[in-house]
């Protein structure tokens, strides 16, 4: 079972986890927790390792460290009083090193990705240290573990590791005997090197944690515990009607998450989809909802699209040059010159006169992928490289739509009769989608329109 930011907030949530968990210990099962770090607390680490990094003046540590210790210690107090004073201890211990590192960044100005991992995984350090104490406070053994004590090995990529298939045997080793009597809380977000070097997942990372942790132990379900009542047909934030889906497949939850749906990181689902287990997202501030199952297609629905998505943090790029046409080398030197950058490419186009290719990035990757393809300029095979950020990705997802005729015309008919302007199509060959490109002004309404059109808020399952 992992627990989001939101669901472990501040005492009153980590008093509704506490119940769940020893609810579900309590009727017979072996459970094992990853949490993630307390609402907020990943966003401030970002901040003042970024602050200290370009610091001209002495930048606050002092007061950071001291407000991480009160949050913190509040809700210790409050949700295992009786833990408090040894866990201070340890807590204390963690900010301590932490103050370090962030001095040590400031003497340097220096952040290499090495030091910022080590410092945005201080979240999960300190919540699951309270989640393990407040199980304790109610007579449930409990021990917190980091994602390296927990087993989870990872390769050096500091920021998006990827977790190595090695990690199965160390997590089984470390998890499994621990569990039945006990319930162990690894700290999600982070693993480690071979080197014992530690390293973060990704933003979100704590889905991507449970997911490999619970393939590793071959546990018979995996539990998303969020803040909304499962996976929906659309954000709810954006959609008002946006309506639970009871169930979804492991090929439409991967599209929905790549595409921007945040109930879930987009690599969480792999690890479960290869041993076919059972994905469960719910919900922990209304415990009694169903949720979603995210599952084999077996089970599909009548329902041909089954939600859509946005996301909006991407940029439009467009390469041009005539020599592009009939040279078959020309893609290879784009695309193998944005994989030696590491650019994330996340749609692709090309105009059938061969002229054009469009790729839709994220932002955090338009800078090296600018660089990249001016390196690829330079040597002569395409000729312009023009960008756009103010664009949005939207996807319509569902299983169904393979092999259903007239899909695609009425996504782009719908569009059209609201004025919407498409600037990139792209289908993967799996026909679990269809995504496009707008304009940001554009987004939401495109999302909105297609809701209806399909008739997403309504209850036909
Ligand atoms: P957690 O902290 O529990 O990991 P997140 O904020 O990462 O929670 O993810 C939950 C949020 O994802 C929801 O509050 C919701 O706004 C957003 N979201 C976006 N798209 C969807 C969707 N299709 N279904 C459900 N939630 C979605
Ligand atoms: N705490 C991390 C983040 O905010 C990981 C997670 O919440 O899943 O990205
Ligand atoms: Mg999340």
């Amino acid at each position: 079972m992992k627990f989001g930011g939101t669901s472990v907030g501040d005492q009153d949530c980590i008093g509704r986890v506490v119940k769940i968990l020893n609810h579900y210990h309590t009727v017979g099962n072996e459970l094992c927790v990853v949490v993630s770090a307390m609402a907020g607390v990943t966003d401030q680490l970002h901040a003042i390792a970024a602050e200290i990094e370009g610091a001209s003046d002495e930048p606050p540590i002092d007061t950071f460290i001291t407000s991480m210790r009160t949050r913190h210690g509040k809700v210790l107090q409050a949700v295992a009083p009786g833990e408090y004073d040894a866990v201070m201890e340890i807590i204390d211990e963690r900010l301590c090193n932490l103050e370090n590192i962030l001095t040590a960044v400031y003497n340097l100005r220096e952040l290499t990705p090495r030091s910022r991992d080590y410092i945005i995984s201080f979240g999960e350090r300190l919540s699951a240290l309270i989640v393990s104490a407040a199980l304790r406070e109610v007579g449930v053994s409990s021990m917190a573990l980091n994602g390296c004590e927990a087993g989870i090995r990872t390769t050096d990529r500091h920021g998006c590791a990827e977790v190595l298939p090695e990690s199965r045997t160390h997590i089984q080793s470390r998890i499994i005997p621990l569990l039945g009597e006990s319930v162990p809380v690894v700290m999600g977000y982070m693993g480690c090197t071979g080197n014992g070097i530690v390293t973060t997942l990704g933003r979100s990372g704590s889905d991507y944690s449970a997911a490999i942790v619970g393939t590793a132990i071959d546990a018979d379900e995996i539990w998303i515990w969020t803040d909304v009542d499962g996976v929906m047909t659309a954000d709810p934030r954006l959609i008002e009607d946006a309506r639970v889906l009871s169930a979804v497949s492991y090929h439409e939850a991967m599209e929905l998450s790549f595409f921007g749906a945040k109930v879930l990181h987009p690599r969480s689902i792999e690890p479960a989809m290869q041993k076919g287990i059972l994905v469960r997202v719910k919900n922990t501030f209304n415990p009694e909802a169903a949720g979603s199952c995210v599952m084999d297609t077996s089970t599909r629905d009548h329902r041909v699209v089954k939600a859509i998505t946005y996301i909006d943090k991407v940029s439009l790029i467009n390469i041009t040059g005539s020599q592009m046409i009939g040279r078959p080398g020309v893609a290879r030197a784009i695309f193998s010159a944005l994989g030696e950058y590491e650019v994330n490419i996340m749609m692709i186009s090309q105009g059938s006169s061969e002229a054009n290719i469009s790729l839709i990035v994220d932002d955090e990757h338009l800078a090296s992928a600018l660089a990249a393809l001016n390196e690829v300029m330079q040597r002569g095979s395409i000729q312009e490289v023009g960008h756009d950020r103010n664009v949005v990705a939207v996807a319509v997802v569902g299983v169904g739509m393979a092999g259903t005729p007239g899909i695609s015309g009425r996504i782009f008919t719908a569009l059209g009769r609201e004025g919407i302007n498409l600037m990139m199509i792209s289908q993967g060959s799996s026909e679990v989608n269809v995504s496009f490109v707008v304009k940001q002004a554009d987004g939401q309404r495109a999302v909105r329109v297609l809701h209806d059109e399909f008739g997403l808020a309504e209850e036909t399952e």
